[in-house]
């Protein structure tokens, strides 16, 4: 994601009706913050959202959360939702290490990551989201039947990826190194912003979808 400061965006995104202030450490709370008892899904790494509002739309039965660590980039978001308002879509500013702030035991009941940052040099792997770590933190607040979709055109991560599941306990259900050439797995995909610009160039897509066993 191109990083150019936007003077403001701090503060837009703070006086945003669908961000979740900063303070507000809402685990536990997202039934009250929705209003209703639908199940929660989130992004982490949302970009400017495109991804999760056009699933949103296509799921008002269910309720979303994006999760983007530069106000920036979530500005964007912000400007889409204020064009085209969705019920059951919030955002939270925040690195994702601290996810289990927002997010009680067992509250969540999908992960996305879409082109997470690939952090390549080895001494960063543990800010990679598909580390160990983050893995480790995903388990806590996935429901016992939630699991974890993630999808990038860096075979490098996504080979790391792979290598993470087995020693922290998680299980691989589906897999595909073309995804955008498997009919199955590529039903109902939807692009986000990353996939339609590398897909363009002619880079395969890789995805899995993985879930935790109990341990
Ligand atoms: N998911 C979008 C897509 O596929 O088009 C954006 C991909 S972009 C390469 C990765 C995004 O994840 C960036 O906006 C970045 O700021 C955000 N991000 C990376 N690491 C993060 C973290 N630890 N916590 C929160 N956001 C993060």
């Amino acid at each position: 994601m191109r990083l150019r400061n936007i003077p403001g965006s701090r503060e837009a995104i703070g006086n945003s009706e669908y961000v979740i202030p900063e303070e507000n450490e809402c685990a536990g709370k997202w039934k009250e913050i929705f209003g209703n008892e639908q199940p929660v899904h989130i992004e982490i790494g949302t970009g400017k959202g495109r991804f999760l509002m056009e699933l949103a739309e296509k799921h008002p039965e269910i309720n979303y959360v994006g999760i983007e660590k530069y106000s920036s980039v979530l500005l964007r978001a912000i400007q889409k939702m204020e064009e085209n308002p969705l019920p059951n879509v919030r955002f939270i500013r925040m690195e994702a290490e601290h996810i289990l702030r927002y997010f009680e035991k067992g509250e969540v009941g999908r992960v996305y990551l879409n082109f997470s940052d690939p952090w390549p040099k080895e001494r960063h792997a543990k800010r990679r989201l598909v580390s160990r770590e983050f893995l480790d933190r995903y388990r806590v607040l996935l429901k016992p039947d939630g699991h974890l979709e993630f999808k990038t055109d860096n075979k490098d991560l996504f080979d790391f990826g792979v290598e993470q599941t087995e020693p922290a306990h998680w299980e691989i259900i589906e897999i595909t190194y073309d995804l955008h050439h498997d009919e199955k797995m590529n039903a109902g995909n939807i692009m986000t912003e990353y996939e339609e610009r590398f897909s363009s160039k002619g880079n395969p897509i890789y995805k899995y979808i993985i879930k935790p066993y109990k341990i």
